[in-house]
């Protein structure tokens, strides 16, 4: 008789490529967010589209926003086939409000309404300090950490002030033991993780809730594909996290969906970390890091 699937092996469904899902398996009702609206930046590529697919099957519409209007306009069209959900794409860079203020009233002149917000644009690369200009860390900061506050505080004035809402902000583990070749990552997601805490409490009142979900390495994105994700997989590196594994899009979405909806209405200012348990174990090794950056340096000339 064959061995019974363990638990924690059902994972599930995922496709690497930015594309949409071709089945899907709801673990939570399928109308659990129903005519809601959820404005997602950097909604058109990686964890931020599996984001909008899983909450569009959930029931709601959503709005996707970033700077290259061809990919979300693509990315849009197959967000709507595969959920049966509207999804408007928008042209906004996160650095500069006044673009958010414009995609924020098209939405309401759209949609009407705005239930959820995630902030999940980022930029990111290894770097080491040393090898880092000014305006590389600044430009990080100002995407990562700025453009959260000005994300939030746009949608907060215009909507969330007067009807409540829940914002899930996209962090990462990285300053948690100073991950090497990430000083600007690092600085920039702890700052976030403060700012969680801090519109918690501001905002709860209003009946606001802010969440954080924090990524370990995550297949089937940008991130891990910059990051030395394959290789690091194809050399074993994985074999340390205790869950001895990258994840998904979809278990990042599943852990988003939880902090946008009811099903965590008495949650604020949490930060829920969905790494497998990496950052407990997994190696911080500086000349390691700087062999492999060093040598992908290489290979890009
Ligand atoms: P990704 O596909 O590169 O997503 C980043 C998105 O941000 C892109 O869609 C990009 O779209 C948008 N963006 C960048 N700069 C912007 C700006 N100035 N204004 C508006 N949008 C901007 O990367 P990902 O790997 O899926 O990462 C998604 C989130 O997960 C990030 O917050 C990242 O830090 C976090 N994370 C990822 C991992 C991982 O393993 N991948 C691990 C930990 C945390 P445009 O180019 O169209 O602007």
């Amino acid at each position: 008789m064959a061995e019974p699937q363990r638990v924690g092996e059902l994972l599930p469904e995922d496709v690497d490529t930015d594309d949409c899902m071709t089945s899907y398996t709801h673990i939570y009702s399928p109308d659990l967010l129903k005519d809601q609206v959820a404005f997602i930046t950097g909604g058109g590529s990686g964890i931020g589209l599996r984001i909008a697919e899983v909450l569009m099957r959930h029931g709601c519409d959503a709005v996707i926003a970033s700077r290259n209007m061809d990919k979300l306009r693509e990315a849009a069209t197959k967000l709507s086939a595969a959920s049966g959900r509207r999804c408007l794409p928008v042209c906004v860079d996160v650095r500069q409000p006044e673009t958010i203020a414009a995609a924020v009233e098209e939405t309401l002149k759209e949609l009407g309404r705005i239930d959820i917000l995630i902030n999940n644009a980022a930029g990111n690369f290894l770097c080491p300090a040393t090898a880092l200009s000014f305006n590389a860390f600044k430009t990080v900061m100002e995407i990562d950490t700025m453009g959260t506050f000005n994300t939030s505080k746009v949608v907060y004035e215009k909507w969330f002030k007067d009807h409540g809402g829940n914002i899930v902000n996209i962090s990462a583990t990285l300053g948690y033991r100073g991950q090497g070749l990430q000083v600007h990552a690092g600085s920039a997601k702890a700052a976030n993780d403060a700012m969680t805490k801090h519109l918690a409490v501001e905002w709860g009142p209003s009946g606001v809730r802010v969440n954080t979900l924090a990524p370990g390495p995550i297949s089937g994105t940008e991130g891990y594909r910059r990051l030395g994700g394959p290789r690091g997989e194809a050399a074993g590196a994985f074999r340390s996290i205790p869950l001895q594994r990258a994840g998904n899009k979809t278990e990042m979405a599943h852990g988003v969906l939880f902090l946008a909806s009811r099903a965590s209405s008495y949650v604020t200012g949490a930060i829920l970390v969905a790494d497998g348990g990496s950052w407990l174990t997994s190696a911080n090794d500086v000349s390691m890091l700087l062999g492999y950056w060093s040598s992908e340096k290489k290979r890009d000339k």
